[in-house]
Formats: C-alpha cells, sequence, structure tokens
C-alpha cells in the first residue's frame, strides 16, 4: 500500500484530521527546473457523510528550483491545496472511478482507502507558477557574456532591442557569413 493512501475504515462521521508522510519517489511529480526533496507532508480534514467523504489539506514539500532567467538554484517551500471529494455509492460497481468533474470521484459506499497520490501530485504541479524565477523581477544573464545582471551590470555594450529582434540580428548575421 502506498504512503499516501488514506484508509476510510477507522473514519467516524464528521470531520476528524490526518497527516500522511512519505517519499517523493513514491509520487509520479516531475516538473522541469523543479527537484522535489523527501518527505511529502499531507494535512487533512477529512469529513466523512453517509453520501461522500470530502478531503480538504495542505501539501507541503521543499524543492530545488533552478531560476528560468538566470539559472541560480534555490530551495524553496511548496505549499499547495489539496481538494477531493469521493461520493459513496451503493450497489453499482462500474461507476468507480473518475466523474466528469475535476476532483470529484465516485467510491463504493464501503470502500476501505483512496489512494490520494494523483491528485497530490496534480495539486503540486498546478500550484506551481508558469515560469520558475528566483525572484519575479530577476534581471537573468547577459545574452552576449552570460553574467548575472542580478550582481551588477556587466561591461557589454547595452542593446535597447527587443529579445525577438535580437534574434533575428543573429539570425541575419548567419546568413551573412
Ligand atoms: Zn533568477
Ligand atoms: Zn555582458
Amino acid at each position: 500500500m502506498g504512503k499516501f493512501v488514506l484508509d476510510l475504515r477507522d473514519l467516524k462521521d464528521g470531520k476528524s484530521t490526518r497527516s500522511l508522510v512519505g517519499d517523493v519517489e513514491s509520487l509520479d511529480l516531475s516538473r522541469d527546473e523543479y527537484v522535489f526533496h523527501s518527505p511529502v507532508r499531507v494535512e487533512l480534514e477529512v469529513t466523512r457523510s453517509e453520501y461522500e467523504i470530502s478531503v480538504v489539506g495542505e501539501i507541503l514539500v521543499t524543492a530545488q528550483v533552478e531560476c528560468a532567467r538566470c539559472a541560480c538554484v534555490s530551495t524553496r517551500e511548496i505549499v499547495a491545496d489539496l481538494r477531493a471529494r469521493y461520493i459513496r455509492v451503493r450497489g453499482k460497481s462500474d461507476w468507480n472511478g473518475r466523474s466528469e468533474h475535476a476532483g470529484v470521484f465516485r467510491i463504493q459506499y464501503d470502500e476501505g482507502v483512496v489512494d490520494l497520490s494523483e491528485e497530490i501530485c496534480q495539486s503540486v504541479l498546478v500550484s506551481l507558477p508558469m515560469r520558475a524565477l528566483c525572484t519575479s523581477d530577476c534581471k537573468g544573464l547577459c545574452p552576449s557574456c552570460g553574467a548575472n545582471l542580478n550582481e551588477g551590470q556587466c561591461s557589454c555594450r547595452r542593446t535597447q532591442s527587443h529579445p525577438a529582434w535580437a534574434a533575428l540580428e543573429k539570425l541575419k548575421d548567419i546568413e551573412g557569413q
């Protein structure tokens, strides 16, 4: 049984809290620029009723992040929200699985466990910004000499042109040779 499996058998009606801790290796968690570290902690509030089991919580994991602009590496704490609902269905075994709504699943009424691994991965990945940056105003690297412009201006001649134009200029240079 995986580490991120919620045991439903000892759940009482109403709210209870659960903590899950496991290795990042047991999750299918990967994205460029991020190296996730163990352990992954999940703090959950679980609410059980006659009709459904709802799970609301927080996922805590640290990751080594490479900035997409300056390539510096830093360690960051990532906190992601987790939400999932498991609708308890009596008797229809073909109803098991994902419903048409994100984060909503159908389970057998007397289901013993639910595996949260996939939801945990999804929640962490959507919580990450589109581009991994060390700071939102990271100046990046000089395109000519590679100096980290966060540490100061390099001695290269400053071009005012847009990066797209610079790329075009470069292409022209290559064609001209
Ligand atoms: Zn940066
Ligand atoms: Zn430079």
